[in-house]
């Protein structure tokens, strides 16, 4: 098997795939609240179609997938999606990206299925603020979903926060805590500049790490569980972790190990950056598997060195929900 890499000799390993546009909630930083345009149904990859891209993708050495959304399990049949790729040979990692309100529902079928793990979005612990945030989602749906991850052996559960200035900054040492008393793995994530939350400002990951120092010192952790953007920490004793994602104030670049196909099947090489490469009109005009690895590794070598935020460079052609994070 060969193995992919880019101009930059980064090793590609690990490929996002968003299965939907849509989402059963409205976060303020992520969707507009009224006139969002979404895709037409039939412009969405069809389950087949992502397995025929998994498995060129698997063929040229990417073995960790990730299905994300939108919210990917408001897609029908999601299940027997991540049946298929588990099925793919050369994957020996698939792991789902939710916002946890539908996990209780499918947590079970998904693990049978062959999902090893979830990261599940949650920005408050308090019910009053996860309405505002969300604009229509309930705090206790998501909490039973954590658990019903867990009682699934979903894990590690990671939960994802999104940490903004005014809206959520004042739990940071909450949701650490939970690192502590309940073992929980939080991972909190600098918000990056999409159309949609123009007046929402982040706050940087040294604020934030400077803030819980309250809670003692942060030791980091050996042997991290991700091979991701996250850099993970511990407080002494703790069963759980805390990870920081710092796309704008460390960003990590460099390490960058990924490839996302968008649910209109568009292969994206930077999540920061507007190139894509189109798979859908070739997948739908019968492209062979050497033909679809082709456009991989052309998606591939097309990986910028490192995005562009800091000249003001911001993504223009996709909001967050439509390239799946
Ligand atoms: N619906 C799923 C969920 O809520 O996890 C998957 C899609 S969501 C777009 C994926 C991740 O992107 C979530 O953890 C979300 O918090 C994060 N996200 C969305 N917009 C963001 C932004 N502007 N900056 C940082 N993270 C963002």
């Amino acid at each position: 098997m060969t193995c992919l890499s880019d101009s930059f000799q980064r090793p590609i390993n690990y490929l996002r795939i968003s299965v939907t546009d849509r989402c059963n909630l409205r976060c303020v930083y992520c969707m507009p609240d009224h006139g969002i345009a979404l895709l037409p149904h039939g412009e969405i990859l069809r389950y087949e179609e992502v397995l025929r891209v998994a498995r060129a993708a698997a063929a040229l050495g990417i073995n960790k997938l990730r299905v994300t959304g939108g919210e990917p399990l408001v897609r029908s049949d999601l299940t027997e999606l991540v049946r298929m790729l588990s099925a793919v040979d050369g994957i020996d990692d698939i792991a789902l990206t939710t916002n946890g309100v539908l996990l209780r529902q499918h947590a079970m079928a998904l693990k049978e299925a062959g999902l090893k793990r979830v990261n599940v979005s949650l920005d408050t612990l308090d019910r009053d603020r996860y309405g505002r945030i969300t604009r229509c989602g309930r705090l206790d749906d998501v909490l039973d979903g954590i658990d019903a991850a867990k009682d699934a052996g979903l894990e590690p559960v990671k939960l994802n926060v999104v940490v903004m200035k005014g809206i959520n900054d004042d739990e940071v040492l909450e949701f650490a805590r939970l690192t502590m008393d309940e073992g929980w793995h939080v991972r909190f994530i600098e918000l990056m500049p999409f159309d949609s939350d123009a007046h929402l400002s982040p706050v940087p990951t040294s604020e934030i790490r400077e803030r819980l120092l309250a809670l003692g010192p942060l030791e980091p952790c050996l042997h991290s569980h991700g091979n991701g953007p996250a850099k993970y920490f511990r407080f002494p004793q703790a069963r759980g972790t805390v990870g920081f994602i710092s796309p704008l104030t460390e960003h990590f670049c460099f390490n960058c190990n990924r490839l996302r196909l968008t649910a209109d099947g568009k292969l994206r090489p930077c999540l920061l950056s507007d190139y894509e490469v189109d798979l859908k009109s070739p997948l739908r005009n019968g492209a062979s598997l050497d033909e679809l690895m082709e456009l991989i590794r052309q998606a591939a070598a097309a990986k910028p060195r490192g995005h562009q935020l800091a000249a003001g460079v911001h993504p223009e052609s996709r909001a967050m929900r439509q390239i799946g994070g």
